[in-house]
């Protein structure tokens, strides 16, 4: 059972620092953590208003996440008493579950509730089961709602950075030919080898030229080769096409390329068991039904 009165919380899978952290070889396996407070508050609403318009909801969601822990998150540590550097760069560094765990954690230190509201329709029984601990239910309510929180945080959150996710090679339906800058030579893309961007990629890239554009700055910034050749070549090739030429292809095709990128950025998937009749629901999406509703509350 998490104690939420205490600061130093031990994270329920151990996390792997990024690879551009690799050097020191720590297991982080704790988190202190402070509560979030007005100022914090008022910094993600500021964070939500600057975003662009065309934002996907699972980035805008992607993006307070990461600004409740980069408020709350006082440092990570190895084997409960090392704290280690850059959590700030760690924290950028995470994909959605993780954020998601930290978060519950947060927001329950916070409020001693979650923060973070959603519930979900069985397949079998259509009843909802729901993911909160809120105090002022009354008590019989309260152990059945707290459960399959508990349950989420412990056995749904903790897909860390355990696994590399390497690189994703991708073929096109149909090649793609293209010119280089100067219309000297032609190019027939047949195949892309790309690291997929993490969310904080996307988010980044997207700051200026809104999502849409910020999704194919980041996806570009990621192929390692085209074709199969070498990363020097590849890196040659992506300067004398560009990635507007690059990307010109069918919609079809490019959302076939994202769709194979999106398990390892925003489209968090994870299975539970209902609360009334224990049916395991697979591969449903996060809903944070309301956490908007706290953040302009
Ligand atoms: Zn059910």
């Amino acid at each position: 059972m998490l104690d939420f009165s205490q600061d130093v919380f031990r994270l329920l899978a151990p996390m792997e620092p990024p690879p551009a952290m690799k050097d020191d070889k720590l297991r982080i396996t704790h988190a202190q953590l402070r509560p979030l407070y007005a100022p914090d508050i008022a910094k993600m609403k500021q964070v939500l208003a600057s975003l662009p318009p065309d934002t996907d909801q699972s980035f805008k969601f992607y993006h307070i996440l990461r600004n409740m822990c980069m408020s709350a998150v006082v440092s990570f540590m190895a084997e409960e008493v090392v704290p280690v550097p850059n959590s700030a760069m760690l924290i950028s560094k995470l994909r959605l579950l993780p954020l998601l765990h930290l978060a519950i954690i947060i927001a329950l230190k916070t409020k001693g509730r979650s923060l973070i509201t959603s519930s979900y329709r069985c397949v079998d029984c259509g009843k909802f089961t729901i993911f909160d601990l809120d105090p002022a239910l009354p008590a019989d309510d309260v152990e059945s709602y707290r459960r399959p929180m508990l349950d989420y945080a412990g056995y749904y959150a903790p897909e860390y950075l355990d696994e590399p996710i390497g690189i994703i090679r991708h073929e096109l339906a149909t090649p793609h030919t293209c010119t280089t800058h100067d219309n000297k030579d032609t190019i027939t893309v047949k195949s892309l080898s790309i690291i997929p961007p993490n969310i904080g990629d996307y988010t980044q890239y997207s700051r200026e030229d809104g999502f849409a554009l910020g999704e194919i700055a980041a996806i570009f910034e990621g192929i390692v080769s085209i074709n199969d050749i070498n990363e020097s070549e590849t890196k040659a090739l992506k300067k004398s096409i560009g990635k507007e030429k690059l990307f010109r292809m069918p919609p079809h095709e490019y959302r076939q390329l994202i769709k194979k990128l999106e398990p390892y950025s925003a489209k968090a998937e994870f299975s539970y068991d209902c609360a009334h009749c224990g049916t395991t629901n697979r591969d449903r999406t996060l809903e944070p039904t309301n956490l908007f509703d706290f953040l302009t509350a």
